[in-house]
């Protein structure tokens, strides 16, 4: 009998309108193991409707009580570790070691979840004018939406919805329809931490859900993770409908590698950001740029670690799964022929390699493509898979021009043992996170994280103090209270004395 993954309204499963459903596989066995139910505008605003109900008393619910949610979730999201990374690696195909990190770095931003009192505390200044105070306080929005996208199913949601409840309000979150379990299960375990009904309310589907949560007065703001066109979407139609809006899109990450870089160190970090989750990472190093005078010798050792990997079953210590469906892979695969097609040459070909898995599964092992010509669609479209593209440049101003020049500025990376060229490509490229000698730069919580130019709509980054100030509005007050000195009509604009 087929079982069903619901929505989670006011603290329970709902199976909603059930009109529609989509499947969701195991990418290793390439066999649908569930149907997810997809929500019709009705079961969103039924979810919406929770979160509102919800608002009033978690709002007043004090600082004390909504830490001890956060510190008794984080407590048992720490101590359950293994069962989420299980339900990761089933419907997305990440290998376990990997879903494991990715808890690991959500379970840091419920940390700072917890440390919500020393961000949101705001400012105070004492007679500003004779007699007069102004402070600042930081409130809740309200009822919050979290649209979330396939790659990070635990990561991206914890990005948001533990700063938004700790600072008080109350969220719908639509995780992707793709692997939608782990959303479910992490409302659960809040349930199970003490968080009221309501408060986290999880709805399932696809367009129909999120353009219900856009268009819905109620929502007031929406964070948005997942490819650059719906991003581009989201953004315009959720900041049309009055909402503030973070939406991250999508990424094309370069690595320059200068002729002075530690070539094993950089080698092993191309190989760990381009494969690592099977490409299907934000973050992952797409291209690399390799100096001419270094290239050879540099695609030699990017080849021969990519000759010890594996490739199979997450679930049985392999290095790498499988994509996410059968369509993502063959699209993925299909950029192979373009690359011949466009002059590209083919040194490591993931297609066909030996898995350690079943047949059916959504395989493409670790594919490495060099001198990809920049006009080439392998170089410039998010491919979002195992494919590392090397571009030869001939120095660091050839490669900074590049990587400026992309449409996309979400994460990139320098491998040099310069100093001084490290601090110049600091302060002169375009992007919104740097590595230096570091692949994937991906912020600790009490920083930022997010893109520039097509990776991000929207000022506010996610989480970190950026996080905060999203999920709060400022309200400021000037205070007086009486002193019989400071009576009198005066209709003058407010002036200090
Ligand atoms: P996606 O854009 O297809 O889907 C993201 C979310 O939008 C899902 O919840 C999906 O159901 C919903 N959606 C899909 N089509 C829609 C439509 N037409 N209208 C309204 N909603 C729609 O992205 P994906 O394939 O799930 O995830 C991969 C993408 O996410 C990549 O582009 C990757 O770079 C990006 N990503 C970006 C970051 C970042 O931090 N910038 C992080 C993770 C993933």
């Amino acid at each position: 009998m087929t079982e069903f993954i619901e929505h989670w309204i006011a603290g329970a499963s709902v199976a909603g309108d059930a009109e529609r459903s989509g499947p969701v596989y195991n990418p290793a066995l390439g066999t649908e193991q569930r149907r997810v139910r997809f929500a019709s505008t009705a079961d969103v605003d039924a979810a919406v409707e929770a979160a509102a109900q919800a608002f009033p008393g978690w709002r007043d619910t004090s600082i004390a009580r909504r830490q001890q949610v956060m510190f008794k979730f984080r407590e048992l999201l720490a101590g359950r570790t293994g069962e989420l990374a299980a339900i990761l690696t089933s419907e997305h195909g990440k290998v376990l070691a990997d879903a494991a990190g990715e808890i690991a770095r959500g379970l840091e931003v419920v940390e700072l979840a917890c440390a919500m009192p020393a961000y949101t505390k705001g400012e105070y200044s004492e007679n500003v004018s004779t007699g007069i105070d102004v402070y600042t306080l930081r409130q809740p929005v309200g009822v919050v939406g979290i649209i979330s996208p396939f790659n990070f199913p635990a990561m991206v949601p914890l990005w948001f919805f533990p700063l938004a409840i700790a600072t008080g309000n109350t969220v719908v979150l639509k995780p992707s329809e793709k692997d939608p379990s782990a959303a479910v299960w992490l409302a659960k375990l809040l349930q199970e931490a003490g968080l009221p009904d309501g408060v986290l309310n999880v709805v399932h589907g696809d367009k129909v859900a999120v353009d219900a949560l856009l268009h819905h007065p109620t929502v007031r703001s929406i964070s948005f993770v997942g490819s650059t066109p719906i991003a581009q979407y989201i953004y315009a139609t959720a900041t049309a409908n009055g909402k503030r809006v973070q939406a991250l899109g999508g990424a094309k990450n370069h690595m320059l590698v200068l002729p002075d870089a530690d070539l094993d160190l950089a080698a092993d970090a191309a190989v760990n950001a381009g494969f690592g989750s099977a490409g299907e990472r934000c973050m992952a190093i797409s291209a690399v740029l390799a100096v001419e005078q270094v290239a050879d010798e540099f695609v030699a050792k990017v080849a021969e670690r990519m000759s010890r990997l594996t490739t199979g079953d997450g679930t049985r210590g392999t290095d790498m799964g499988p994509l996410i469906t059968r369509e993502h892979r063959d699209k993925v695969a299909g950029y192979l022929d373009i690359a011949t097609a466009d002059g590209a040459s083919l040194v490591v070909d993931g297609r066909g390699a030996e898995v350690d898995g079943d047949p059916n599964g959504f395989w493409l092992a670790p594919t490495l493509v060099d001198r990809v010509p920049t006009t080439s669609s392998v170089y410039r479209d998010e491919i979002f898979g195992p494919v590392l593209s090397v571009v030869r440049v001939s120095g660091y101003e050839e490669g900074l021009e590049i990587i400026n020049s992309s449409r996309y500025g979400n994460g990139t990376a320098i491998f040099t043992n310069d100093g001084g060229a490290a601090r110049r490509f600091q302060r002169e490229v375009t992007v919104g996170m740097v590595g230096i000698n570091v692949p994937i730069p991906v912020p600790v919580a009490y920083h930022s994280f997010g893109g520039w130019k097509d990776s991000l709509f929207g000022d506010a980054k996610a989480y970190g103090a950026r996080g905060f100030d999203f999920y709060t509005q400022e309200k400021a007050i000037t205070s007086r209270w009486l002193d019989p000195s400071h009576g009198g009509l005066n209709l003058g604009f407010p002036q200090h004395d």
